[in-house]
């Protein structure tokens, strides 16, 4: 049995991250950059003028009232442009090309035209005012994004507009997933008694699409101990992560700890000294990455955010891969006793968390309205309303 740190210290020891692909920047989002972008062109590539209004030299403003001659306009996406001489205007559009000479847009809320005469109602103009200047976003050669920054819509908007259209990103996993349980029922079918349906599936393939993760294979096994070790060895061969789901206790009918045994797979911890998710497995073999995760819907998607989560994200390259950390007072008092960990389902709201009614494993209810979770080790077992404490903020 390891603690809670020393389980997450492990995993991160033991998952290097995934081969880089070069894909289309379209397709790349939630994947993490393997290596940074150059900027190819400046951002913007020209003066642009941020305002719709007079393109003028701003020296000429000497008085408020002062008038100008309009002398042609520029207008977004124009190449050829007036040139803007001392004592004239040019109209002018926001993101339009501002004339060469010209030093300050004017917005046009502060001037008035009549009979090709511009009056500038603002004094003193100040230099450069209302115009971006070439390069004033990112200049040309300098590095637009580091690498390991997640390609997130607001990366592609900025890298589509440099017209980077393909990024080296690290790959995302191919996962398989074992479903084990002889009591377990698929959709659809009729309930009868001794049976419950089974859940754990679809919930972790919910999870993995949260990570942009769509490649996932699903095979069950019975509760059996070659039936266990051949789909779990298809599974491996196959994928770049399994997550097995159940079977992992001290059962009599508990075979996933001894078919990864059989299979050759090096167990890097086993049991955590947490509640809930006691039980679970991390392993590997030849490279491939191994959760075996207990059954209890609750523990198991614990488990799944607090460990594999993390994992995943640091494979693909993330470099802060575990949940967000915060330290929040609680509004009710909560205490417990045991030597575990406790990961309370729990629900953040005006700067406040709350623990959840239904903390026991197969209780999944709770987790279904829940949008963290509160860690709360050992030595914090008694804790009252208004005491802070760690809570992981769950992916939404
Ligand atoms: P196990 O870890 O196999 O001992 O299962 C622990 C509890 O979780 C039992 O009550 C199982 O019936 C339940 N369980 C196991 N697998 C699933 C599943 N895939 N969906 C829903 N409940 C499950
Ligand atoms: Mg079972």
């Amino acid at each position: 049995m390891v603690t809670v740190s020393e389980a997450k210290k492990r995993i991160v020891e033991n998952t290097p991250s995934l081969p880089v692909v070069r894909l289309p920047l379209a397709v790349a989002t939630g994947h993490v950059l393997a290596e940074e972008v150059i900027a190819p062109v400046a951002l913007p590539p020209f003066r642009q003028s941020s305002m719709d209004g007079y393109a003028i030299v701003h020296s000429d403003v000497t008085e408020p009232g002062k008038p100008l001659r309009l002398a042609g306009e520029s207008k977004a996406g124009q190449a050829a442009l007036p040139v803007v001489e001392s004592g004239t205007a040019v109209r002018i559009f926001t993101g339009a090309p501002v004339p060469d000479r010209a030093t300050a847009v004017v917005m046009q809320e502060n001037v008035l035209v009549a009979d090709g005469v511009v009056r500038i109602n603002e004094y003193p103009v100040p230099e450069g005012k209302n115009v971006r200047k070439a390069g004033q976003q990112i200049a040309r050669g300098a590095v637009a994004l580091p690498a390991g920054t997640p390609v997130s819509p607001g990366a592609i908007g900025f890298l589509k507009g440099m017209d980077v259209n393909e990024v080296a990103v690290y790959a995302k996993p191919r996962v398989g997933l074992l479903v084990t349980g002889d009591e377990l029922l698929k959709a659809g079918e009729p309930l009868v008694p001794g049976k419950i349906y089974e859940s754990n599936s679809d919930m972790l393939k919910a999870a993995l699409a949260q990570l942009g993760i769509s490649q996932v294979t699903i095979s069950y096994a019975s509760d059996d101990l070659e039936a266990t070790i051949g789909a779990l060895g298809r599974l491996l061969d196959a994928n770049d992560v399994v997550l097995a789901s159940g079977g992992i206790s001290v059962g009599d009918y508990d075979f996933v700890g001894k078919a990864l045994e059989a299979l050759g797979a090096e167990t890097i911890f086993y049991k955590v000294r947490q509640k809930p998710g006691k039980p679970l497995l991390f392993g590997k073999k030849e490279g491939k990455i191994i959760f075996a995760l207990p059954g209890n819907p609750a523990s198991s998607l614990v488990c799944y955010y607090e460990y594999v989560f993390p994992t995943l994200r640091k494979i693909m390259g993330n470099k802060e891969p575990f949940l967000r950390s915060v330290k929040l007072p609680i509004r009710n008092a909560y205490q417990f006793g045991g030597e575990r960990d406790e990961f309370l389902k729990a629900k953040v709201a005006d700067g406040e968390v709350v623990s959840l009614d239904g903390q026991e494993s197969f209780v999944i209810g709770s987790f279904a309205v829940a949008d963290a979770l509160i860690y709360l080790p050992v030595e914090q077992n008694q804790v009252a309303a208004g005491d802070l404490v760690e809570v992981h903020l769950l992916p939404l």
